[in-house]
């Protein structure tokens, strides 16, 4: 790519996203539709080919007359993105590397195990957050996604896979509620029945602890899970490793997530890094019993992922199932992820790190 955006922590101007069938509901595709004067059923047709037939370009779509296929093709894309490369790990998980149409890159990925398939999508191109153990947070935020952008991952991840994806989280690169509209707008497009149909309880919504967006997301009608990246039990250690932990510091988030668990009964997943010697310590395991002590909720205890140049280590297994018996003798719901993707960097904005640095400076 050419001279990268400067990376800035402020919003910088829209960029011109085209329109793209995968980012209209049913109502804004006919719209568009008819406005082409095209007939009505089209609409529907397209949506059928893109979201329940998994077609990957106009040529697929052979009850389209010829015509109409090439016209579509050159003025409404299926989505905004373009593949750049696939990585396969051995044990079921691929990645994938999209470039965007101003030439940004962002990741998505897929998790297979027995009946289901996972996409994990990015919300944002980087991020602003700067969590110290992430490599997103490294290089910065440089814009938000656009709904057709968020739902052109999936639609893209079904047709290249000619398969169904059964779940998704928002644990891709970006914060997803520092994007909060448009990252709703994708979650409707991806729920609805005549779009992608992924049901609301099969999407999860990773945040780093944006407490207005977590209050917010009670009032959205849609049953989607809230997931919260907690990573340390004291506002000592969250500080070190997660700045927006000054912000909004680990009491106002709890108060927050207990709210959210009374208005709505859902559960709440917490996210929880272990690092050696920091987060994966018999204190912090302590701490995080007792401050979890009454929400119902899981924890889902991640050992670090390796990322280049930062200074930290995934502890020991004995470390890490220590910290696992703790929660469980304190009756707190954990599993410790055996995770996948480690080696081909599948933590959250690894593998557009590495691609930024080995990429053609013309691509
Ligand atoms: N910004 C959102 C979602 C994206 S990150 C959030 O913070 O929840 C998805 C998850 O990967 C988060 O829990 C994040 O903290 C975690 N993560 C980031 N870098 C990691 C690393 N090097 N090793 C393990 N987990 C990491």
């Amino acid at each position: 790519m050419s001279a990268t955006a400067p990376i800035t922590l402020e919003m910088p101007k829209k960029p011109n996203i085209p329109t793209a069938v995968c980012g209209m509901l049913p109502p804004a595709l006919e719209a568009e539709i008819l406005a082409a004067k095209l007939p009505k059923f089209r609409a529907k047709q397209l949506s059928e080919w893109v979201w329940d037939k998994f077609a990957g370009a106009y040529d697929e779509m052979t009850n389209l007359p010829k015509e109409l296929r090439v016209l579509l093709a050159e003025e409404l894309p299926i989505t905004p993105l373009a593949l750049v490369k696939t990585t396969q790990s051995g044990d079921d998980t691929r990645k994938f590397l999209f470039r965007l149409a101003d030439g940004n890159l962002i990741e998505s990925v897929l998790i297979s195990a027995p009946g289901r398939l996972t996409a994990c999508v990015s919300s944002q191109v980087g991020c602003a957050l700067a969590c110290s153990f992430c490599a997103s947070g490294l290089q910065g935020l440089v814009r938000n996604l656009a709904p057709s952008e968020i739902t052109g991952q999936i639609q893209m991840l079904q047709s290249i896979q000619k398969e169904r994806i059964s779940n998704i989280v928002y644990m891709g690169m970006g914060e997803p509620f520092a994007n909060f509209d448009n990252v709703l707008e994708s979650v409707a497009i991806l729920n609805h029945s005549k779009c992608a149909g992924i049901g609301a309880r099969k999407i999860t919504i990773s945040t780093s602890g944006l407490v207005p967006g977590i209050l917010k997301l009670i009032r959205d009608p849609r049953q989607v899970r809230l997931s919260i990246s907690l990573h340390a039990a004291t506002d000592e250690i969250r500080n070190r490793i997660m700045p927006i932990n000054q912000r909004y510091p680990i009491a106002e988030l709890m108060r927050a997530c207990r709210k959210y668990q009374a208005d709505t009964g859902r559960m709440i997943t917490f996210e929880y890094i272990l690092l050696d010697g920091i987060t994966c310590t018999q204190e912090q395991a302590d701490a995080l019993a007792r401050l979890l002590r009454g929400i119902r909720c899981t924890v889902n205890l991640i050992p670090y992922n390796t990322v280049e140049g930062l200074p930290y280590r995934r502890p020991p297994l004995p470390a890490q199932k220590s910290f696992l018996h703790t929660l469980m003798d304190a009756r707190v719901r954990a599993t410790l992820r055996m995770e996948k993707g480690h080696d081909i960097s599948a933590a959250c904005g690894q593998l557009r790190l590495q691609n930024l640095e080995s990429l053609p400076s013309d691509s």
